[in-house]
């Protein structure tokens, strides 16, 4: 791959390694099964497992949470690789770290994320983050889905859109309204009153899941609540930078795939 801004000069050995590794995975288990899977609208959940065990979930946290104590350089790195497979990949990856297991981390009580950090990491649960409805996107704060504090835990009502990997996920993160403003729950799959629905005919992220989650009188317990969320949408918008960071990352190595097509028509 051509290094036109000479950036890999300022890589460690550590980060090259990672990503040369990446790079053969890329190359070797998704370039051949990728265009089939966009084409058919499905994400290779075969190849979650390989993720996990690269070190790619829960990547830049602490080791004792499961993470792999790695630099945001060498996230980023990952990232581009994931993406110069195919955006569906990064995509999950960008999920599961940034949406799913940072608000665990960053708003999560020390149970939560001894509980679901390591599970997470080793890719047997996977998150997703659930903000967006039909008539709220780019403003979030006008979100209509309610959580209201009954005994022993919580009742969610509401929709949340173009959620990605929603029918994948064992878990989602779920930001709704409460008397005290907008705060986030871990809402588990088996909640009574949660359900999914995959969306069809996308045009594009064709090999990422994405749906709804329809929570309807959804009992959750007390202990779904991230209590590190009392300051509200801040909370989902600072995980929503660190999203961005990822993908920042990704659109570089969508740009070196396509470079790459170009080469190749000649
Ligand atoms: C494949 C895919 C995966 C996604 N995954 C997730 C996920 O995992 N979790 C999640 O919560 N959400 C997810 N989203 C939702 C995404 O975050 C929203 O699509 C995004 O926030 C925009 O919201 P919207 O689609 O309702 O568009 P709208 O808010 O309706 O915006 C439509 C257009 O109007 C413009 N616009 C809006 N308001 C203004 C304004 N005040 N002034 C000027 N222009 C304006 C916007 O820039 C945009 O061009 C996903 C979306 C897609 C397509």
């Amino acid at each position: 791959m051509d290094d036109f801004l000479q950036l890999d000069e300022l890589l460690s050995t550590e980060e090259k390694m990672l990503r040369d590794s990446l790079r053969r995975m890329i190359d070797a288990e998704v370039l051949p099964i990728i265009a089939n899977a966009y084409e058919c609208a499905e994400f290779p959940e075969n190849l979650i497992p390989k993720i996990a065990e690269l070190g790619l979930l829960g990547m830049t946290l602490p080791v004792e949470y499961g993470g792999a104590g790695a630099s945001k350089t060498a996230y980023g790195l990952a990232c581009q690789e994931l993406e110069r497979g195919d955006s569906g990949l990064r995509s999950f990856v960008s999920v599961q770290n940034s949406l799913s297991m940072f608000p665990i981390y960053a708003y999560g009580t020390e149970a939560q994320k001894k509980h679901w950090l390591p599970l997470m990491a080793r890719g047997e649960v996977i998150g997703c983050f659930g903000l967006t409805e039909p008539d709220s996107g780019s403003d979030p704060a006008s979100m209509r889905t309610t959580a209201r504090k009954v005994s022993g835990g919580w009742q969610l009502n509401g929709t949340k859109m173009w959620i990605s990997n929603a029918n994948i996920a064992h878990i989602a993160i779920v930001w709704a309204k409460t008397d005290e403003g907008i705060r986030g729950f871990i809402v588990d799959k088996a909640a009574e009153g949660f359900s999914q629905n995959v969306i069809h005919h996308k045009m594009s992220l064709r090999a990422s899941d994405t749906g709804e989650l329809v929570f309807d009188n959804c009992f959750i317990t007390d202990d779904a609540y991230l209590p590190g969320t009392e300051h509200g949408l801040a909370a989902a918008l600072n995980c929503l930078s660190q999203a961005r960071y990822g993908i920042a990352w990704g659109a570089m190595g969508a740009a070196q795939a396509s470079l790459f097509a170009v080469q190749l028509l000649g």
